[in-house]
């Protein structure tokens, strides 16, 4: 495996960072993470224009343009030549010193890593997800917003330790009102009378790119899909439920805290927008 580092390859094994570069020291930095399938690569350009904005947001200035990283982005693809893959892209403030103050840091690192992908066994997506709320909350937009897919990943950290402890795969977040806003690392769906929501991103939600992937689906099948505010409540007595992201795709959720949702089993539309979605990434790459 070969990890670009800032315009150069190394070997997985030597990739490593400066104890003071500020991403691991403060988290100052920005990611994606971005699925490639039979040797597509899933919406490169959506990915990028997110990237780009959360640098924008956070007045990180990226030394490439988007097409450059475009480029790079697929020349690591093909110099680890898997058809199948994860790309994790991370560009962190650079090196500075033990202040975090990012004016000392000059030089923006930009890494590319393509990996092999962990996926969720089928089974769990026959099955369905047992899923929580839990107790911490997700950020709203006047604090860190939440699409800014920044490296400070504490709160989503909590979530899936908060997870573990319940014995359950994956967790929701809500925000600070109670609504729910998301999972720690996937967007919700849910279906009641036919009609699909799932909450505004200023409810405290990821501009997931999966979430707007199975939006467009939904128009191209003839689903109603709504941005609405909902709560937990709205979950335990959804028809279905599910969840939305690069890793996930699009899995079931049939248990919310302790309730099974409808008869237990991933719903029609669900598994009808995974199997359309399984055809999309095949066919719907960038390149
Ligand atoms: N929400 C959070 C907090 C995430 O980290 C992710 C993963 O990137 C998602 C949602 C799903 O977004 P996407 O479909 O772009 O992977």
């Amino acid at each position: 495996r070969w990890v670009f580092m800032d315009g150069e390859y190394v070997k997985k094994e030597e990739a490593t960072v400066s104890v003071f570069d500020h991403g691991f020291l403060y988290g100052d930095g920005i990611f994606e993470g971005i699925r490639v399938y039979e040797g597509n690569v899933f919406r490169l350009r959506e990915h990028l224009v997110r990237l780009y904005e959360s640098a924008h947001s956070i007045l990180l200035g990226i030394p490439y343009t988007l097409e450059e990283m475009e480029k790079a982005v697929l020349e690591a693809v093909r110099k680890n030549s898997l058809k199948n893959a994860y790309i994790r892209l991370v560009v962190s403030r650079g090196t500075g010193d033990l202040g975090l103050d990012p004016a000392k840091c000059s030089h923006p690192r930009v890494i590319i890593i393509v990996d092999q992908v962990v996926m969720f066994p089928q089974r769990m997506y026959d099955e369905g997800l047992a899923i929580v709320t839990v107790p911490t909350r997700r950020n709203v937009p006047d604090a860190l917003n939440p699409k800014i897919k920044s490296l400070n990943y504490l709160n989503n950290v909590l979530v899936k330790i908060e997870a573990n402890q319940a014995g359950v795969g994956e967790a929701l977040m809500l925000n600070h009102e109670g609504y729910v806003a998301e999972g720690s690392g996937d967007n919700i769906f849910i279906v009641k009378k036919g009609v699909l929501y799932t909450p505004p991103c200023y409810v405290g939600a990821l501009d997931g790119i999966t979430r707007q992937a199975i939006m467009d689906l939904c128009g191209r099948l003839g689903y109603t899909v709504k941005e609405e505010p909902f709560t937990r409540h709205d979950v335990y007595v959804a028809d279905e439920v599910f969840l939305t992201g690069t890793a996930a795709e699009v899995i079931s959720v049939v248990s919310v805290d302790g309730r099974t949702i409808a008869d237990g089993k991933p719903g029609s539309i669900t598994n009808h927008l995974l199997n359309e979605f399984r055809k999309l990434v095949r066919v719907d790459g960038s390149h």
